[in-house]
């Protein structure tokens, strides 16, 4: 069965003028995750053989091999004089290749910080986590990245409400070197100095 639907003289755009006749309920039948299960409509089961790889770039492929060893490296510029990490293969305030590579200290700054209870994909968490952006000491001020805060009692959240705060001078905690490959999770946390 199929009722009328009027369409308004005032309004030219109504979509009754189109489609004067809706059908009661829409067509077709509805298909449920457990139909497909039970093999009761046709399907393929087909599995891609898929291979990805992403080339990190000159400046970041040393950098994570750097993290490897147990070294932050950053890159200076001698044009303005900037030091910055994670390193770049081109400075760019002056728009030139950088001049040199350095050794940075796993020392650094608390620029910003957020106490997460949820994951990414808005799972929650019990023990909250703590991102903040680090400035590594001997680079450049505003100069940073994005890592996570630790050792600091995480599950008693008034003690992160006490201790972290902006400025707060951390220390990168390392896996051990047989367990590092290159990624910036070879840096487990950054944690208080103080
Ligand atoms: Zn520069």
């Amino acid at each position: 069965m199929a009722r009328k639907r009027e369409s308004s003289p005032q309004n030219p755009h109504d979509v009754g003028r189109v489609m004067r006749e809706i059908p009661e309920r829409p067509r077709g039948t509805p298909l449920k995750d457990q139909d497909i299960r039970e093999g009761k409509v046709s399907l393929i089961a087909w599995k891609p053989h898929l291979e990805y790889r992403w080339d990190s770039g000159v400046a970041i492929s040393r950098f994570l091999l750097g993290l490897k060893e147990g070294k932050i490296l950053g890159v200076r510029c001698h044009s303005c004089g900037r030091t910055v990490t994670p390193p770049r293969a081109f400075c760019e305030w002056c728009f030139r290749p950088v001049d040199e590579w350095v050794e940075l200290k796993d020392t650094g700054t608390v620029n910003t910080f957020s106490i997460c209870y949820v994951t990414w994909d808005m799972k929650p968490l019990e023990i909250p986590q703590i991102p903040a952006v680090i400035e590594i000491d001997g680079t450049h001020p505003r100069v940073g990245f994005l890592h996570l805060l630790g050792g600091i009692g995480e599950k008693d959240v008034e003690a992160i409400r006490r201790r972290v705060r902006v400025g707060m001078r951390v220390q990168a905690v390392w896996k051990s070197p047989a367990e590092r490959v290159g990624a910036i999770t070879d840096i487990l946390y950054f944690q208080p100095l103080e």
